[in-house]
């Protein structure tokens, strides 16, 4: 399975996206917590996101291609993916299909989470109180919605063309949507 999760900033995608990988079997690759990781090792490469993912942009997409890159070739990625956080903008839609397409394989399935703006902002700035994550002030947080709008959401008529979306609502209880995640995925056609 090669499968993408995306939705707004505080849809649930790490946590629905965890569950979904264990289920496959296939690691779950989010680039928020690899650069996350990086910015707490103190790495160059966390030294450079860290600028972006404080004010609420985006890394530059040739940095963030470079490392889904090299992670997707590592050996627990060699049967398949959940992407959580990538792609997020065109150029990184196109440097995936360029990834997948070396391997012979392609993408199974893009998971939508739609959600509520209002929930939305009110989970997130719950999670800045129990995570304490430099990027979740209220300012940051309404940045990274718009930058989601601007750039993220256009992407899923890019995969809605290609007949990959499988659209699930992201709102309530977390086993809720967990079971409406699995039951639109097992009515997927087996390809
Ligand atoms: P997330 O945990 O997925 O919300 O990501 C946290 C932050 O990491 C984002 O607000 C961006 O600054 C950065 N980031 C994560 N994934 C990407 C991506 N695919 N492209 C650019 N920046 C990203």
């Amino acid at each position: 399975m090669r499968l993408l999760i995306m939705g707004p900033p505080g849809a649930g995608k790490g946590t629905q996206a965890k569950a979904v990988a264990d289920h496959f079997g296939v690691p779950a690759i989010s680039t928020g917590d690899i650069f996350r990781a990086n910015v707490g090792e103190g790495t160059p490469l966390g030294i450079e996101a860290k600028r972006y993912m404080d004010a609420g942009e985006y890394v530059p997409d040739e940095v963030t291609n470079n490392m889904v890159r090299d992670r997707i070739a590592e050996p627990d990625a060699k049967t398949g993916f959940l992407l959580d956080g990538y792609p997020r903008t065109l150029a990184q839609v196109t440097e995936l299909d360029d990834m997948v397409e070396a391997t012979g394989h392609r993408i199974d399935a893009v998971l939508c989470l739609t959600v509520d703006s209002e929930a939305l902002i009110s989970r997130l700035l719950k999670r800045a109180e129990i995570e304490g994550r430099a990027d979740d002030n209220e300012e940051v947080i309404r940045r990274r919605q718009e930058v989601y709008v601007e750039e993220t959401e256009p992407l899923i008529a890019v995969y809605a063309e290609r007949g990959l979306v499988v659209s699930v609502d992201g709102m309530g209880e977390i086993a809720d949507v967990q079971q409406r995640i699995f039951d639109a995925l097992d009515s997927l056609p087996e390809s």
